[in-house]
């Protein structure tokens, strides 16, 4: 077995670090997404990389702990957040302790990378899903390596499988290294995304300066896609807001089409964890407790060892927060207990994305549209904003 042969690679790129003659580098397949590639020539079959892949290898599971629904008592912090910003309270307390965050942010319009940041005012970067997979750098897993080393304290938060990666750090730093999972519905590859994004400019001839997944609006709730753009050669800015069901990407993303195929398989959306803490969004709220219910998100904080209690009690008084004693807490989270099934017709699409582009998805997408949604979602979009799709 070598680690271009794993057919669920999560593309977490633990191998990438380990190899001691940099004999690893990363290609960017269109179906399969970022997968290691290994040059034989320069390989000295260590099987470092083989010993450390999470894939191959069993992951230590945390026991599920103490379930809490909360929410960012600083209004412009969880405005900004997916759901409750119970991670910026999270970051917020590493940072103030001389620590590292790590996370996923945006490079540029259209691709989104890990990022280590250590000042207050960065939190934001990190803020905010972004529905496609993030890459992990050899350089960021040296920076932690070495953040740890000088005794700092470092927040690693990503996807399950990059935090299972992470976990080799813990022998040797354990309370030093707070790893924090989200609950994870799947990735789509980056190179989709960025197809997209190009997909748009053509057909608008406009230029696309960000990207929103999960925009708050007081009027309109979350789960909003906020895209800001000019029109090309003019300097007007303008912006499109509309539901998630207009977006022929975010339609695919939550239809759980063009994941990565590790995802369909995905070892980690169980209730035991591999995070000291997870977050999630706190979708079953309303039938447990209605009254915590918030119109623009709560989230949902599991609290999985010792450790993570800690780093909890220390971001206690920057959050409202209620203790969950109740089975239901997490049923209303379906990647808690199996993967997301693969549509029938996903291989299809996938063959016909690679043929004809981001074209495939979009006509897809035009098909899938039914009658009812379609009204409903036009007439929001076309009553407040700017431009429609
Ligand atoms: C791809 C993806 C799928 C998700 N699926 C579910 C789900 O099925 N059920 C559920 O309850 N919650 C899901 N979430 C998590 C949820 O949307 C929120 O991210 C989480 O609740 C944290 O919210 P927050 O308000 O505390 O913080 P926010 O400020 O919104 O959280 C930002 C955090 O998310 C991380 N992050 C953002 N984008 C990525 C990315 N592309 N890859 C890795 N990490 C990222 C950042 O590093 C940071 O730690 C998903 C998130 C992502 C990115
Ligand atoms: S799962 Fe991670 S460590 Fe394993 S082969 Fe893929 S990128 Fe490498
Ligand atoms: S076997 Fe060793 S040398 Fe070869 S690619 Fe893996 S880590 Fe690098
Ligand atoms: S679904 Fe599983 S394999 Fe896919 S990104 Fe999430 S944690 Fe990784």
């Amino acid at each position: 077995m070598t680690i271009d042969r794993v057919t669920t690679c999560t593309g977490c790129m633990m191998c990438l670090s380990s190899c001691p003659v940099n004999a690893i580098s990363v290609k960017d397949d269109i179906l399969r997404g970022k997968v290691p590639w290994i040059d034989y020539s320069e390989c000295i079959e260590c099987d470092r990389c083989i010993r450390i892949c999470p894939e191959v290898n069993d992951v230590v599971k945390e026991k599920t702990g103490k379930v809490y629904a909360a929410f960012n008592k600083k209004n412009d912090a969880y405005m900004r957040a997916s759901s409750g910003g119970v991670f910026a309270c999270l970051a917020e307390y590493v940072i103030s302790q001389g620590g590292i965050v790590v996370g996923a942010a945006w490079t540029n319009n259209k691709n989104v990378e890990h990022i280590i940041i250590d000042n207050l005012k960065d939190i934001n970067l990190l803020q905010k899903s972004k529905y496609l997979q993030s890459s992990i750098s050899k350089t960021i897993f040296l920076q932690i390596e070495n953040a740890l080393k000088s005794n700092r304290l470092v927040l690693f938060s990503g996807t399950p499988c990059q935090v299972a990666g992470m976990k080799r750090y813990k022998k040797k730093y354990e309370d030093k290294l707070v790893l924090l999972d989200i609950v994870c519905h799947g990735v789509i590859p980056g190179r989709v995304f960025e197809t997209y994004i190009d997909y748009l400019e053509n057909r608008y001839n406009i230029d696309i300066l960000s990207f929103d997944f999960r925009h708050k609006d007081r009027r309109m709730g979350q789960y909003l896609n906020k895209i800001t753009y000019k029109k090309k050669n003019t300097m007007r800015l303008c912006e499109y807001i509309g539901t998630w069901n207009m977006s022929s990407y975010f339609y695919t993303f939550m239809m759980g089409y063009m994941y990565r195929e590790s995802c369909y398989q995905c070892k980690y959306s169980t209730k035991e964890r591999v995070g000291d803490i997870t977050l999630g969004d706190f979708w079953g709220i309303k039938a447990i407790r209605p009254e915590l219910h918030r119109r623009h998100g709560l989230s949902l904080v599991i609290v999985n060892n010792e450790l993570g209690n800690r780093v909890m009690t220390n971001i206690m008084k920057s959050i409202e927060v209620h203790e969950i004693n109740d089975e239901r807490a997490l049923a209303d989270n379906p990647q808690l207990s199996h993967p997301c099934t693969k549509p029938n017709d996903n291989e299809q699409l996938m063959q016909e994305y690679k043929k004809k582009g981001y074209k495939a998805i979009a006509e897809k997408y035009k098909r899938a549209r039914s009658g009812r949604c379609k009204s409903k979602c036009i007439l929001l979009v076309k009553k407040i904003y700017y431009f429609g799709k």
